[in-house]
């Protein structure tokens, strides 16, 4: 079964095998970070509306139920920001009606300045905002926002959340970028935000696959280093344990699903799919020669990204 607005399931590093649903089209992102692994916002807004029909996702999630593979979590995420639909409250609670699995929300947090957007975020059983700046100068740099968007609301909006929602489980996300946000002014700033939200538990990452600008990872020590300075709720992202297990016939378009929402490294597939690597190898280079995937290289090592991805 081909689908439009879910993916994988896929291997979260954070949540496990989990099943992706995207309810914004390629890159309408309320931010434009230096990072990200999905490329430049081509969209760039902070106005709400149904960019994706809500009917359509949940056919598919009913399509998907008839024959599901097994998963652990639904996540919302993908190619943008997925509270920038206005119907995430209406998807989000027909997921919990009516399929069993814990509900997860991956967002840049701007939406979170609004309580009704918070109460469609509380929906979910856990919710992963990031926050890769405390200041505004280095928020503007990294994360590149819709101007008007202030990082001092989006601190109080978490904090707001924690307290209204307190059953949520937030794990706050920081990823840091060599030269960018791991300086220790604003280290001390994200320590003092965190001391406020009081998120359930941060995690910290780094750049790990290819990114939007010709930007530089920081090291693991430091990732370590910021976890022992910040406190007890740190954690160091690691790799993805998930495994799916995939009929062979749908391998082809489960490599090219996966391929389509971030870029790859061969043994990243292995993994996900559950598949001999030898397998993955072959079927790789007919995409490659079909013309159906790309090869970019990232410190040294290969990753694939689908070439059609709109
Ligand atoms: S990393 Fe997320 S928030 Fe940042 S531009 Fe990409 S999709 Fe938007």
């Amino acid at each position: 079964m081909k689908f439009k607005y879910l993916f994988g399931p896929v291997p979260s590093r954070r949540l496990g095998l989990s099943l992706g649903v995207d309810l914004v089209p390629y890159k309408v992102c309320s931010f434009d970070c230096v990072y990200c692994e999905c490329g430049r916002t081509t969209r760039h807004t902070i106005e709400r509306k149904e960019y994706v029909p809500s009917s359509e996702v949940l056919e598919e999630l009913k399509l998907f139920m008839e024959n599901p593979v097994p998963f652990q979590y639904v996540t919302f995420s993908g190619y943008g920001e997925p509270l920038l639909n206005s119907a995430f409250g209406g998807i989000a609670s027909w997921i919990k009606d009516n399929i069993e699995r814990p509900l997860a929300l991956l967002t840049n947090s701007s939406l979170l300045v609004y309580p009704e957007v918070r109460r469609e975020a509380s929906l979910c059983d856990v919710v992963l905002p990031s926050l890769d700046a405390a200041t505004q100068s280095v928020f503007k740099r990294i994360n590149r926002p819709c101007c008007g968007i202030s990082v001092k609301d989006i601190v109080e909006a978490l904090r707001c959340f924690k307290r209204e929602y307190p059953k949520v489980k937030m794990a706050l996300e920081i990823l840091f970028v060599k030269g960018i946000n791991d300086g220790d002014g604003e280290l001390k700033a994200l320590k003092d935000a965190v001391e406020y939200i009081e998120p359930d538990e941060v995690h910290l990452n780094t750049v790990d696959r290819p990114p939007a600008d010709d930007v530089e990872p920081v090291s693991r020590d430091f990732l370590r280093e910021v976890a022992a300075f910040i406190g007890g709720r740190c954690v160091v992202v690691g790799e993805a344990q998930g495994r799916a297990v995939l009929e062979e016939e749908r391998l082809k378009e489960a490599v090219l699903s996966v391929v389509k929402r971030r870029p790859l490294r061969v043994e990243d597939m292995s993994r996900l799919l559950g598949s001999d690597i030898r397998l993955i190898s072959k079927l790789i280079a007919l995409l490659e020669k079909e013309g159906l995937l790309v090869c970019e290289v990232f410190e040294g090592q290969r990753f694939y990204r689908a070439v059609e991805v709109r």
